[in-house]
């Protein structure tokens, strides 16, 4: 699903900064997956290569059998919309439009009526058990029905896989608990790969895989316990 063959990644505002120093990794299909490591060890900006939502300088990326280099910004959003599924610790929902029409807007990028897009949008909330709040603007919804949202938005284009970075960053415990159960039956139930960034030992420690890195570099890869923690993550 995803190799990486000695990724480098340099920002050049100021002075270079190396933020990824050769990175190889590779996860397959259905993995539940995640990326744990200190602020500022770059865990963000390999998601972001990733997500294809940046280049990077050396190396080779592949998704899904294609090499991903040098390609256009409309190729790039093309991956992205058919491949990609993006969860983000500020959510990232547009403030003036409700639940149901954040949840639908991957299938406006793509074309679809407003009224299929709709209809499709409110069965996704259904699933999240959000029916009820599909009229409601993001600032009348809570942290975690928020975060349910999101990934509503992230499942209703069918990705491969899921990217998610700090999911959980902004919620309570009890509510992490609650979006790692989520994730954890979407990667089994429909075979989504999901990759997870943080920085907490209880999100890592419920996934399969954890890739730990440290200053640009894969320290380790260890085998996660894959269970989520009883008594919440924090
Ligand atoms: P993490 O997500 O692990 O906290 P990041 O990947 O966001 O780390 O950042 C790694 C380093 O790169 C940090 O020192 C950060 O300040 C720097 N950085 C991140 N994005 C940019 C950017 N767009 N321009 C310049 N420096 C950046
Ligand atoms: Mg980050």
């Amino acid at each position: 699903m995803i190799e990486l063959h000695n990724i480098h990644k340099t920002y050049n505002a100021g002075s270079p900064l190396h933020v990824l120093k050769g990175i190889d990794l590779s996860i397959a299909k259905g993995e539940f997956a995640s990326i744990m490591g200190a602020s500022g060890s770059g865990k963000s900006t390999l998601l972001n290569i990733l997500g294809i939502l940046d280049t990077y300088d050396e190396g080779d990326y592949y998704l899904s059998g294609t090499l991903i280099k040098n390609i256009s910004e409309t190729r790039a959003a093309e991956l992205r919309n058919r491949l990609i599924g993006f969860i983000f610790q500020s959510f990232n929902l547009i403030s003036f439009k409700n639940a149901m029409e954040n949840v639908a807007l991957p299938l406006f990028y793509q074309g679809v009526s407003r009224k299929k897009r709709n209809a499709l949008a409110l069965e996704y909330l259904d699933k999240l058990g959000l029916r009820e709040w599909a009229h409601h603007l993001p600032s009348e919804l809570s942290g975690g029905q928020k975060q349910r949202v999101a990934i509503a938005r992230a499942l209703i284009s069918h990705p491969q896989v899921i990217l998610a970075d700090e999911p959980t960053g902004a919620l309570d415990s009890q509510t992490s608990r609650e979006v790692m159960q989520i994730l954890r039956d979407v990667n089994k139930n429909d075979g989504i790969t999901m990759i997870i960034v943080t920085h907490e030992r209880g999100v890592a420690d419920s996934t399969d895989k954890i890739i730990h890195i440290c200053d640009g570099i894969i320290e380790e890869i260890e085998q996660g316990k894959g269970v989520i923690a009883e008594d919440g993550m924090k």
